[in-house]
């Protein structure tokens, strides 16, 4: 049985996506660190998740890096990858092939997810990680502050006016 693991890239973080709420294990490159900043909000998810265990940050070794340039530059896409995006592929390469990972990368650079699939690897992007919340919606009556759950109506029936929905986050997929 492979180990389930996501690869974060720097899309992943700065469009906010958590991996204390993910499933399983995450992994990500020290230059991602670098690059968001120790501050904030979005450095003190990333900092419970590396105390947590639940990210994990990782320097892919130079064999696998080389086994990406090569694949890219034979794939005429070495020059739209810049040296993180070369090692973010280059530790979802080393996690499946030698730690037997089912690993995927989120990612929403299309260079990034282009050369994933020509290597290979999977991929999803921060869009499909963000449909994957489900909400519900309630009626709220803005005059008399009533709610109403699974009330079909348009009108609030104990003050007659206008109702409005309001979203209800039920579940965030961690997955
Ligand atoms: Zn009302």
């Amino acid at each position: 049985m492979s180990k389930k693991g996501y690869v974060l890239d720097s899309t992943a973080i700065i469009q906010g996506v958590d991996p204390n709420l993910l499933r399983c294990e995450s992994f990500t490159i020290r230059e991602l660190l670098d690059e968001i900043g120790e501050i904030g909000r979005r450095w003190m998810r990333i900092k419970t998740a590396m105390m947590l265990g639940k990210l994990m940050i990782r320097d892919p070794s130079t064999r696998s890096r080389g086994k990406v340039e090569e694949a890219a530059k034979e794939y005429g896409v070495y020059d739209k990858l810049s040296k993180p995006d070369i090692k973010i592929l280059a530790l979802g390469y080393e996690l499946r092939n030698d730690e037997n990972y089912d690993v995927e990368i989120i990612s929403d650079d299309y260079d990034i997810q282009n050369t994933a699939a020509l290597l290979n690897l999977k991929y999803i992007s921060v869009g499909v990680m963000r449909i994957r919340k489900t909400f519900t919606y309630i009626k709220y009556c803005p005059a008399c502050r009533r709610k109403y759950n699974k009330y079909t109506g348009t009108i609030c029936p104990v003050c007659g006016h206008k109702l409005v929905s309001l979203k209800h986050l039920v579940n965030e997929e961690s997955f």
